[in-house]
């Protein structure tokens, strides 16, 4: 007897964020066209952490390769509360910003979701304002948080059926893994949405015909948790001794899922781009409003 194997895709999420790139520059440019200015998206960064100065160069890289202009605010990891709000408010009154992400991780005094609720709501581009999730919430148009759109956005690129099907995430932040539920639950799917005290996680990933793991644990979902054609989405990114590594063991999943993001040039990359769309969104609702 033999055992059938399934030929997993490992998606290249950069070839499909440069897709969208494609689409975002020539908007962009019809604009300049017409005489108007770039969408701009203004970045703030508090502290001096590795990781969030290289993803802040990464959105600026983006930004230039679709024509947007990008600002970033800096500022020390002694800052307070008040003074990364009074950044923020003061970046809401500039006539020529469109979107606003205050870079996460921020000092454990300064509340993230205070500061995210100071950013004026045409211009979060983030998805984290309570309007922006509130209208989430509701189904109505609105900025959705980046990661949420990017994994949406990955399965609607590679065809993978969403309604009537069951998803699992695993993850229950209000970035990642509670708007991505509930774009799915818009898309007719299924959703079973676990966390650190669900109990019997691999039971219940090995009903998931799309599998989502936001959660930031190394390899923690194993090749037996998946079930044989199920579309697997890692998120998660962790650093172990300089390597990263993601949620998701990958090489025991091949052969068994349809389609895998690998945790480099998976999720990451089209996280970025969404972020460049929503900056165009909101310069373009701005543009309307
Ligand atoms: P987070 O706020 O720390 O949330 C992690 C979630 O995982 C929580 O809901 C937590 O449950 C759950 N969890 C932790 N350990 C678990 C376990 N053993 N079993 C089941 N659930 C468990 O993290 P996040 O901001 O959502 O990010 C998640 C991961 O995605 C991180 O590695 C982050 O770096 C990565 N990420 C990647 C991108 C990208 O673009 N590639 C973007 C954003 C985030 P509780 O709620 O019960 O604590």
């Amino acid at each position: 007897m033999t055992t059938a194997r399934t030929e997993t895709v490992v998606v290249d999420g950069l070839a499909l964020a440069n897709e969208i790139r494609d689409e975002l520059a020539r908007a962009v440019a019809a604009h300049r066209a017409a005489g108007r200015r770039a969408p701009r998206l203004a970045v703030v960064l508090v502290g001096d952490d590795p990781a969030s100065a290289s993803y802040i160069k990464g959105k600026r890289r983006a930004c230039e390769r679709v024509g947007m202009d990008s600002l970033e605010r800096r500022l020390p990891a002694s800052a307070d509360e008040r003074s990364v709000i009074a950044v923020v408010e003061e970046l809401n009154r500039g006539p020529e910003i469109d979107g606003i992400l205050v870079q996460l991780p921020l000092p454990k005094d300064v509340r993230p979701n205070a500061v995210a609720e100071a950013v004026d709501p045409a211009k979060d581009v983030d998805g984290l304002h309570p309007l922006s999730a509130g209208r989430l919430l509701l189904g109505e148009p609105g900025l959705r948080p980046c990661t949420a759109l990017a994994i949406m956005e990955i399965l609607a690129r590679t065809h993978v059926p969403l309604e009537g099907a069951h998803a699992v995430v695993i993850g229950r932040s209000a970035i990642v893994g509670k708007p991505v539920g509930l774009l799915l639950l818009q898309a007719h799917a299924t959703v079973t949405l676990c966390h650190s005290r669900t109990r019997d996680l691999p039971a219940l990933c090995r009903m998931a015909d799309v599998l989502v793991a936001a959660v930031g644990v190394p390899r923690l979902v194993k090749g037996d948790w998946v079930k044989p054609g199920a579309a697997v989405i890692d998120v998660g990114v962790s650093d172990i001794d300089g390597h990263l590594v993601g949620d998701v063991d990958t090489e025991a999943v091949l052969g068994r899922a349809r389609l895998v993001t690998p945790h480099r040039r998976g999720v990451g990359p089209m996280t970025i781009t969404l972020l460049l769309r929503n900056t165009l969104a909101a310069y373009e609702a701005r543009r309307a409003a």
